[in-house]
């Protein structure tokens, strides 16, 4: 690549979380001079209030049930105690090692670590403190923030972001929404210990998702001793003092007022765009505040690009990696990468059970494709049989076209974000669903029901 010795840098990036680091690393080593900018801790969203952390407070909540499986495989469990503060300063100090791992990272590739806030002062400009700094290109990797609806008292309630850093474990909580958040985070404190509701202003969790991973979840997470709370929305917060019992009381749009010592809205995210200067530079934004960008990630100028939340694609890790990676080829001349086959990015959901999908929903299957063919099956493994409470799982394959390929790969139960990943490598290759039959099963295991499957579901 040539550089231009006009700017201060090649490239000057605006945020080191997943998306941003990624592309400053990849930029570097194809010879581009790179600086990214960073308000907050290294990592972003992910290692400090997200993936990582969420992951492991999941982790410490399974133990419970965990305790109470094992009683019926002869063991004798004494009454186990939970302490929070542990856990959170063992999560504190893994979380700062791997702030570390991403300095040494970003040291390690030649990128320019610049720490402070930035603000876009025109196409090829960036004002951080009272810094001026110049660049050939610069990339928008601000991420997102958590959003909170406008009712009164919201100031009581807790994001997220809170969530991780709670001086104690509350007694009773509820957290509101029915999405990824949401259920991953009321499975985490009903398996900690707290009297945990989830509150949803609509029927269905995960709705996005196959119709039936949030029926299934739902039976599972009230199984486990959640109070779902559906169709129902909180109106008000107000102090609640009731000597020596004083919480928060949360009146709601119909039936009586909850209780509560805590309360986490989990009602989705919107793009870090404002006061970044990113209109006045004449970068177009949507009517959320996500920057537009083309299919090779470059806004209205030019010179300005994003990746990652900020472009409200689709908010989860792997992707704004793989943005990164083919924003930083296509501007320094790597090899050609091309961009993420969003239809086809797998994800799992670490609720309680864990839930893992990839590809068509049912219903979408049936919206694309005339002709389309269903496999379902619901049991009670083997590793849970012998526990007073066997815990079943839910797979289904969503089949469709004449040539019968597997479009839709769907599960709920422990384990299924490993699971579902070999499974997305078989929809990457466009696997048929003779080719499912064809592969032996690695028996006993659940993900042998995956090829064995043979009856379909009538529709
Ligand atoms: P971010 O990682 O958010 O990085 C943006 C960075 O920009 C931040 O460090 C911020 O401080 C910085 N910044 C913002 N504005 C400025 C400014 N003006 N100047 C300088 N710096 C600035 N995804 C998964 O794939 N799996 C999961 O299990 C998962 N769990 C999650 C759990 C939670 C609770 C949350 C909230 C998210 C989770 N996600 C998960 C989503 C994932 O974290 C995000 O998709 C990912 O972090 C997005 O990366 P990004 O680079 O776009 O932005
Ligand atoms: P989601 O979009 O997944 O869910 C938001 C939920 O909030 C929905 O159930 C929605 O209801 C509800 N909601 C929205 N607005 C309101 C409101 N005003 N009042 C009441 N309820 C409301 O967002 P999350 O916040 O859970 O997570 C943000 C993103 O982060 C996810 O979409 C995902 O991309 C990423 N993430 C990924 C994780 C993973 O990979 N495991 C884990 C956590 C986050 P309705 O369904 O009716 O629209």
């Amino acid at each position: 690549m040539t550089t231009s010795s006009q700017f201060d840098y090649d490239l000057l990036v605006i945020g080191a979380g997943s998306g941003g680091v990624r592309a400053s690393r990849v930029a570097a080593s194809l010879g581009a001079r790179v600086a990214v900018v960073e308000a907050g801790r290294l990592g972003g969203t992910c290692v400090n209030v997200g993936c990582i952390p969420k992951k492991l407070l999941s982790h410490a909540a399974h133990f419970s049930q965990a305790f109470e499986e094992a009683r019926g495989f002869g063991w004798q469990v004494p009454q186990a105690r939970f302490d929070w503060a542990t856990l959170i300063a063992n999560k504190d100090r893994e979380i700062h090692r791997l702030n570390g791992v991403y300095d040494q990272l970003l040291a390690k590739a030649g990128v320019e670590l610049v720490t402070g806030r930035a603000r876009i002062t025109g196409p090829h400009s960036v004002a951080v403190g009272d810094r001026t700094l110049s660049a050939r290109h610069i990339l928008v990797a601000t991420g997102g923030r958590p959003q909170m609806p406008a009712i009164a008292g919201i100031e009581w309630a807790i994001s997220s972001d809170d969530a991780f850093s709670l001086p104690e474990l509350p007694r009773r909580v509820v957290v509101v929404g029915g999405g990824y958040i949401a259920v991953e985070f009321a499975s985490i404190f009903n398996g900690l210990g707290a009297e945990t509701t989830l509150l949803h202003r609509s029927a269905r969790l995960l709705r996005h998702f196959d119709a039936d991973l949030g029926a299934a979840l739902a039976a599972q997470m009230a199984h486990h001793g959640v109070q779902l709370r559906l169709e129902r929305q909180i109106e008000a917060i107000a102090q609640h003092v009731d000597r020596g019992d004083d919480g928060l009381q949360l009146q709601l749009d119909d039936g009586p007022a909850l209780i509560a010592d805590c309360v986490l809205f989990a009602t989705g995210r919107v793009p870090n765009t404002e006061g970044l200067g990113l209109e006045a530079a004449g970068v177009q934004l949507d009517a959320r505040g996500a920057v537009l960008v083309d299919e090779g990630f470059t806004s209205s100028i030019p010179s300005i690009h994003a990746v990652g939340d900020v472009v409200d694609r689709m908010a989860l890790t792997p992707v704004a990696l793989a943005e990164g990676t083919v924003l930083a080829h296509r501007l320094f001349g790597g090899a050609d990468k091309a961009a993420p086959d969003y239809a086809l990015v797998p994800t799992a959901v670490f609720s309680h059970p864990n839930v893992g999908t990839v590809g068509l929903s049912e219903a979408q299957a049936r919206e694309r494709h005339g002709d389309v063919q269903v496999f379902e099956s619901s049991f009670r493994p083997l590793t849970n049989r012998l526990s007073d409470t066997p815990e079943p799982v839910f797979l289904k394959l969503v089949v469709a076209g004449a040539d019968q390929r597997v479009v839709g790969v769907h599960m709920v139960g422990e384990e299924a974000g490993e699971l579902i990943q070999g499974f997305a490598v078989a929809l990457q290759c466009g696997a048929t669903k003779a080719q499912f039959d064809a592969t032996l099963g690695i028996h006993p295991t659940i993900a042998e029901e995956f090829v064995t499957m043979r009856e379909p579901v009538a529709s």
